[in-house]
């Protein structure tokens, strides 16, 4: 664990936006599930970059370019060591967790599934990967399998085990939950499926900003993220895949940037990473996601995640004492979030009634539709923690809660 304690004091004033006052209150913001704040070092990065050192990557042989392309270049090498790649080229830039998912569908997925062949996801997906295989189905034929969750929002690994068939050619499956916490037991369930030859890829879009991810502990073939999430900017992704695996996959989009060669009769595709990243990349998301990292890096992943765990300990607390409270999903190990709704008040109007005392939380399904009907719920109300939320502001959102449940009870 982190041995350094959070400043969270000093963190706050590090987001400019934590200032703000919403309808005359201050402003707290419980949506980092959805999308973080960005500290002012990544503001600073992006500004700086376009103010002093701005032009396209890769062609030029003048000295901006050749900066920029150090620049771009050099995210790249930060993402690696962030997340324990091997190798530099298993990195590939794309614009969000779902552009990567698409992608692999479009290229590994084409490449070596056919009719018949089944995709094992879990119910607890996020939409971004479910759809992108249900439309390689339509495209191919293939079959998507779904491992179940209990009551509290564990997988049952009995079910998912036994869901682990034949012809299940790929495990596609999320590291943390978005909707209700969930962490799977991932190195677990990465075994089981290598052991049956499966492909595995993990969308880590809930996990990268929250804990120590190591993908070549973990040894799954993909993982995906978005950098948004991780106090970057929006439009700026990850895919990380194994360098075998990349080097073995059809080229997603044609452009400029992702070719060795090109004439009217044939085209040679570069090699690994830009074979995948066609056009001119979001080179500003690239040093924006740069100066995240080394922000966390600062702070330290662990330290962010034993505070985001006092933090989630916390609001177990105070809003398990309000009566009428239900907590959609307990699972045995959780993340910084919690998914409730409040007996007979619509998740919709718990969010308006919120947003009056200034509190910024999440309502809806989430994005993962089928696992709202498996609690039987149309729609819940998250509250996410960060390293810059304080135990004050949970403590806010509880009293919230009891006023609206008195205008609304
Ligand atoms: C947010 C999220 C996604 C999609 O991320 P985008 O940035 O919208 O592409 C996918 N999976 C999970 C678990 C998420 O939380």
């Amino acid at each position: 664990m982190g041995d350094r304690a959070l400043d969270v004091a000093s963190i706050r004033k590090d987001f400019p936006i934590l200032e703000r006052e919403i309808r005359g209150k201050p402003l707290v913001y419980l949506d980092t599930a959805a999308s973080a704040q960005k500290p002012r070092a990544v503001l600073e990065a992006i500004q700086n970059f376009y103010q002093n050192s701005y032009a396209n990557i890769h062609r030029g042989v003048y000295q901006l370019s050749a900066g920029a392309t150090e620049l771009y270049e050099g995210g790249r090498d930060d993402v690696q060591r962030f997340i324990g790649a091997k190798d530099r080229r298993e990195i590939v830039f794309v614009r969000n967790a779902t552009e990567a998912i698409n992608l692999v569908a479009h290229t590994w997925a084409e490449k070596n599934l056919e009719s018949g062949d089944e995709i094992l996801i879990t119910a607890l997906e996020h939409h971004a990967n479910i759809v992108p295989w249900q439309m390689l189905g339509e495209r191919r034929g293939t079959k998507l399998r779904v491992a179940p969750i209990d009551a509290n929002g564990d997988v049952v690994m009995e079910s998912f085990e036994a869901l682990l068939g034949e012809r299940t050619k790929l495990l596609a499956l999320t590291h943390v939950s978005n909707a209700i916490g969930t962490i799977n037991p991932l190195k677990k369930m990465i075994e089981l499926a290598q052991a049956r030859g499966i492909t595995v890829l993990v969308d880590g879009a809930q996990a990268v900003p929250h804990t120590r991810v190591d993908v070549a502990a973990l040894g799954c073939d993909f993982y995906v993220f978005s950098g948004h999430k991780l106090y970057g900017p929006s439009g700026i992704g990850v895919l990380y895949g194994r360098l075998a695996m990349l080097e073995a996959m059809p080229p997603f989009m044609g452009g400029g940037d992702m070719i060795e060669t090109v004439s009217f009769e044939q085209t040679r595709y570069a090699g690994v990473p830009q074979r995948f990243e066609a056009g001119t990349p979001d080179i500003a998301g690239v040093v924006g996601l740069s100066a995240a990292i080394r922000y966390v890096e600062g702070i330290g992943i662990e330290a962010i995640e034993a505070w985001e765990q006092t933090l989630l300990a916390h609001a177990n607390r105070v809003l398990g004492a309000i009566p009428g409270l239900r907590m959609i999903g307990n699972a045995r190990h959780k993340a910084g979030l919690v998914s409730f709704v409040l007996d007979g008040i619509h998740a919709h109007d718990v969010g308006t009634a919120l947003d009056q005392a200034g509190i910024a939380v999440r309502v809806g399904h989430h994005c993962a539709q089928p696992l709202m009907e498996i609690f039987g719920v149309p729609a819940t109300v998250r509250a996410s923690f960060s390293l810059y939320n304080t135990p004050a502001e949970i403590d806010a959102l509880a009293a919230a809660l009891g006023e609206t449940r008195e205008i609304f009870g």
